[in-house]
């Protein structure tokens, strides 16, 4: 029997480690589950290239849990090792790896993932003592056993074993009763172990018989030694494919299609990613990508790894090359990370645009479940905008499909502005832009369907990348002035009719605040009044919603435009019966006014000739004076046009006919609405 110190000088190195992987703790069993799986296949290498010669035999991995002893079992029959491999292996490579680990770890302070190099002294983190009894496979190897009870001190002493291979036991801590569950060790082993290349049994599977379910005798094999990402493409089916997302995910829904990744060089790496179908809530799709490294899962929280908009995706990625035992931020600066990165967005560009190519119609019917993954893409990875540009599509009202560069040709002619910037005129919301979209339709304008969770968020994306190019939602205005073309028209009402208007529409109600009268001069047949939202202030304000970063815009009231055309007949009437009705009101007024301005123009001038020190005081006081009558005079003359404006049905009507248009007829308003018209009719 030997006995020695393992080379550390740190005394208590176990509990150290204990600490500093609490939260952790699980990933032992990946650990020594990770070594029994190498140490087999090391045994399938030695015999496909003949150098041993015996039965391979059944090499499956058994894991057991015995409650009362208080001990897990972890036997392999893989090559094991002779005294001198154990002392080597245990003793000094693997327990400086720990100290490595500790090293590296001072440094890094927390963020760690993926323990790989503390390996087999992960085990002492839920136990208190760790029984390691091995046989080589080499011809007359004699079975050793190897115990550590905590300290640095250990014994190697001979031991019986029949077959080769290595029985790890864990004489399990009391802090970490839990692991003597079976359940939950059933749990860790399908998450870490699902798709290890080597079986893995625990237990018997039971069968249900006599009314209660009894052991069969056969093993629990808890993996898939083959999971679909480890085989060739040429070898799989669509079903294959299906199947195999089912098993990742057997709750979720089918996928749209995949891309089975496998690189070899620069880097390795092998998986499958789903198209999930992503309608809205991007938020509760992430994180679904499960990382692997050499078939043992080690993460499936994948951000640093592959770009945000990819953590969308499902799937599996596989490689050995992604370094695991670092921290997140460094992950991000890795050059294989980033090589890894940009492959994938690559990838996908790509496998999106063969199915573009090969079935249009198909990419079309998948397009509303695509979009928003794209978008995203789009948004965030100048990379993938480049490729993806090229076939994303735009959907119209009328449901069609079209590339950028399709849709632009099909506009280009007509929906040029007279400053040459292309209009992409758009809507959020069919039913609601109703008569919107068929004014511009009337104009034969195309009109596109955005009512995606980040469509605003890609039209301001687009107009910094096409060129003289702006989107408009067809409510932001009059299409008239959406896309303004030369022709001028002339207004039959003067600007002093106008200005005399704009107090009568003013009409003052809870929800008209938000109402801002302007005149626009629209052809006669167009609508005598109508309501629009600027699209700068609509999209500023939905961005603050969405959590753009525009919480200024996102706090001021919704404000609109109430659009009134001068060349209408009911808006010329209006006008007409304003100054029949209130004549002697108005002219009393504006024979005033007049006298008011032209005296403070007189002075005005005089002023204006003089240096200030010049101007008397008194002067001075003449001219407020004659400002502030003048001001009286204005405000009355207000005060007689919107009382004129509140009493006129017509001018109601109009509003109101306006807000209906628009959806925001509502409660009281509208009742009052119905009530008006039939007392008109
Ligand atoms: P790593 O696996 O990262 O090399 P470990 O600390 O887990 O580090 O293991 C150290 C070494 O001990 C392994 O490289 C291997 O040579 C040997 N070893 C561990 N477990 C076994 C096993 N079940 N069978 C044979 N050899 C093993």
């Amino acid at each position: 029997m030997q006995t020695g110190k393992i080379g550390v000088t740190t005394e208590n190195i176990f509990p150290i480690i204990k600490k500093f992987l609490y939260s952790d703790h699980e990933i032992f069993l990946r650990e020594l589950i990770s070594n029994a799986v190498d140490a087999t296949q090391k045994l399938r290498t030695i015999a496909s290239v003949g150098d041993y010669k015996e039965e391979m035999g059944n090499t499956t991995i058994f894991v057991s849990v015995d409650k009362k002893k208080k001990t897990i079992k972890v036997s392999d029959s893989g090559i094991g090792m002779t005294e001198e491999e154990l002392d080597k292996y245990l003793n000094q490579i693997a327990f400086s790896s720990a100290n490595d680990f500790l090293d590296k770890y001072k440094e890094q302070s927390n963020s760690i993932i993926g323990h790989f190099g503390l390996g087999f002294y992960s085990s002492f983190m839920v136990s208190d003592k760790v029984e390691v009894i091995t046989k080589s496979y080499q011809d007359g190897a004699k079975a050793v056993k190897w115990t550590c009870d905590g300290s640095p001190e250990f014994t190697i002493e001979e031991s019986e074993k029949e077959s080769r291979g290595t029985d790890i036991i864990l004489h399990i801590d009391k802090d970490s009763k839990e692991f003597l569950e079976e359940n939950r060790v059933e749990q860790l082993l399908k998450k870490y172990c699902k798709f290890l290349p080597v079986e893995i049994a625990f237990g018997k599977e039971k069968e249900w018989k006599d009314g209660k379910m009894v052991d069969t005798g056969k093993d629990k094999i808890l993996n898939n030694t083959k999971p679909a990402w480890t085989l060739k493409p040429a070898d799989l089916k669509d079903e294959d494919y299906q199947k195999f997302y089912r098993e990742l995910y057997p709750a979720g829904e089918e996928s749209l299609f995949n891309i089975h990744l496998n690189v070899d060089y620069p880097f390795k790496l092998t998986g499958i990613l789903y198209f999930p179908k992503i309608r809205s809530n991007i938020e509760i799709q992430k994180n679904k990508i499960q990382l692997y490294c050499n078939q043992v899962f080690v993460t499936d929280s994948v951000e640093g790894i592959v770009p945000e908009f990819l953590t969308l995706l499902h799937g599996v990625l596989d490689s050995p090359d992604i370094p695991l035992n670092v921290s997140r931020s460094y992950l991000q600066s890795d050059s294989n990370v980033k090589k890894i990165s940009s492959h994938i967005t690559k990838k996908v560009a790509d496998r999106l645009n063969d199915i573009f190519k090969n079935n249009r119609e198909e990419f079309e019917k998948k397009w509303d479940n695509l979009k928003l993954f794209i978008e995203y893409g789009m948004i965030t990875e100048e990379k993938f905008y480049e490729k993806v540009s090229k076939f994303a599509l735009l959907k119209n009202t009328e449901d069609k499909f079209f590339t950028y560069e399709e849709y632009e040709k099909i506009i280009k002619e007509n929906q040029t502005d007279k400053n040459k910037t292309l209009i992409y005129l758009y809507s959020t919301n069919k039913t609601d832009q109703y008569t919107y979209i068929e004014k511009a339709k009337s104009k034969g304008y195309d009109v596109l369907h955005l009512d995606g969770q980040l469509d605003v968020h890609l039209i301001n994306h687009l107009e910094t990348k096409l060129k003289d190019s702006r989107f408009v939602r067809v409510d932001s205005d009059v299409i008239e002035k959406i896309i303004q073309k030369e022709e001028s028209r002339e207004s039959k009402l003067s600007a002093d009719k106008q200005d005399d208007l704009k107090s009568v529409f003013n009409v003052k109600s809870k929800s008209r605040d938000i109402f801002n009268v302007v005149f626009e001069t629209l052809d006669e047949t167009e609508s005598p009044v109508t309501i629009t939202q600027s699209e700068f202030m609509r999209r500023m304000k939905e961005m603050s919603q969405m959590g753009g970063g525009m919480n200024f815009y996102g706090e001021l009231p919704d404000s609109y435009n109430l659009v009134v055309n001068p060349n209408h007949k009911l808006v010329i009437g209006i006008s007409d019966d304003l100054y029949a009705v209130k004549s002697t009101e108005l002219s009393a007024k504006d024979t005033e006014r007049k006298r008011l301005r032209e005296e403070i123009d007189f002075m005005e001038k005089e002023h204006k000739e003089k240096k200030s020190e010049e101007i008397s005081q008194v002067e001075k006081d003449d001219l407020e004076k004659l400002r502030k009558e003048l001001s009286d005079i204005e405000n009355a003359r207000k005060e007689i046009l919107e009382s004129y404006g509140s009493g006129n049905k017509v001018v109601k009507q109009l509003i109101d006919l306006a807000m209906l248009a628009n959806n925001m007829l509502r409660g009281e308003e509208l009742s009052t609405f119905v009530k008006r018209s039939v007392d008109l009719l």
